[in-house]
C-alpha cells in the first residue's frame, strides 16, 4: 500500500537547515495497524505529512496505492488527498460554523458526490460514530471525544483505503481515549490501513505494529503478529 525509498525532509529555519527526516525506507502493507512512537521533534508529524501527500519529501520516492507519487501534478495530488487518504489531526480541525453532518459531507463535496448520497452517508458515518442523534449539532456542542469521532466520520466519508491519525488522543481523557481506539480498531478490522501517531504507551499497544523514531530516523519496527526474529518475505 506504502512504500518509501529514500524519503527525507529538510526544512529551513531561519537561515539554517534541520533533517527533521533522514532518508528513510519504509513498507506498509494493506490492512497493516501501525503506531508510530517518538519523543517530541522527532520527525513524526513530518513523516504523517509526507504520508498524507500534506507535504513534500527533500528526496526520495513515494509509492501509494500503485502510484509514483512525486510524479502528480497538483490537481492529481488533491484527488489522491481526497479519495485515497482520511486525516485525523490532535485538534480535530473541524469547521465550527457548520453542523457535524455538514462537516463529514465536506469531502464528498469536494468529491463531486450528489447532495442526497452525501447527506445519506454522512448520517450512516455519524451514526457509526454514535452520534446518529446529534446531525444537527454543531462542534462546540460536543466533548472532545465527541468532536474525535465526528473528525473520524468526516476522514471516512470518501471510503479511504489508508488512514492516517497524528496524536488523535493528545486532547482527550482516557475513557475519550479508549473509544476512539476502538473506532480505529474496527475501521481496521473492516481492511483500511491504519497509521496513528501516539506519545502514550498504551494507546500503542492498540496496534499491531510499532515505529519508534529517535531524531528522524526509525530506531525499531516491531511487529507482534511475527515471532522475534521472524522476517517478512
Ligand atoms: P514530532 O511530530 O515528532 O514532534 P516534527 O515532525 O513536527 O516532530 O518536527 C521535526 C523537526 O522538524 C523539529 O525540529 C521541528 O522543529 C522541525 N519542523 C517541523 N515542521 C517544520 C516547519 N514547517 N518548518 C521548519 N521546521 C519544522
Ligand atoms: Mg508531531
Amino acid at each position: 500500500m506504502i512504500t518509501l525509498h529514500g524519503i527525507s525532509k529538510t526544512y529551513a529555519q531561519g537561515g539554517l537547515e534541520v533533517q527533521a527526516l533522514h532518508p528513510t525506507d519504509l513498507m506498509i502493507g494493506k490492512g497493516e495497524f501501525v503506531a508510530i512512537m517518538g519523543p517530541s521533534g522527532s520527525g513524526k508529524s513530518t513523516l504523517m505529512n509526507i504520508l498524507g501527500c500534506l507535504d513534500i519529501p527533500t528526496t526520495g520516492t513515494y509509492e501509494l496505492d500503485g502510484k509514483q507519487v512525486q510524479s502528480l501534478t497538483e490537481d492529481e495530488l488533491a484527488l489522491v488527498r481526497n479519495e485515497k487518504i482520511g486525516f485525523v489531526f490532535q485538534s480535530f480541525n473541524l469547521l465550527p460554523r457548520q453542523t457535524i453532518l455538514k462537516n463529514v459531507e465536506l469531502p464528498m463535496l469536494y468529491g463531486g458526490v450528489a447532495k442526497a448520497e452525501r447527506k445519506a452517508r454522512a448520517t450512516e458515518l455519524l451514526s457509526k460514530v454514535g452520534l446518529g442523534d446529534r446531525l444537527d449539532h454543531r462542534p462546540n456542542e460536543l466533548s472532545g471525544g465527541q468532536k474525535q469521532r465526528v473528525a473520524i466520520a468526516r476522514a471516512l466519508a470518501m471510503n479511504p483505503p489508508i488512514l492516517l491519525a497524528d496524536e488523535p488522543t493528545g486532547n482527550l481523557d482516557s475513557k475519550s481515549s479508549l473509544d476512539i481506539m476502538r473506532l480505529f480498531e474496527q475501521i481496521n478490522g473492516e481492511g483500511a490501513t491504519v497509521i496513528l501517531v501516539t506519545h502514550e504507551a498504551d494507546i500503542a499497544e492498540h496496534a499491531r505494529r510499532i515505529l519508534r523514531f529517535g531524531d528522524g530516523v526509525i530506531r525499531d519496527d516491531l511487529r507482534k503478529d511475527l515471532a522475534q526474529g521472524e522476517v517478512l518475505t
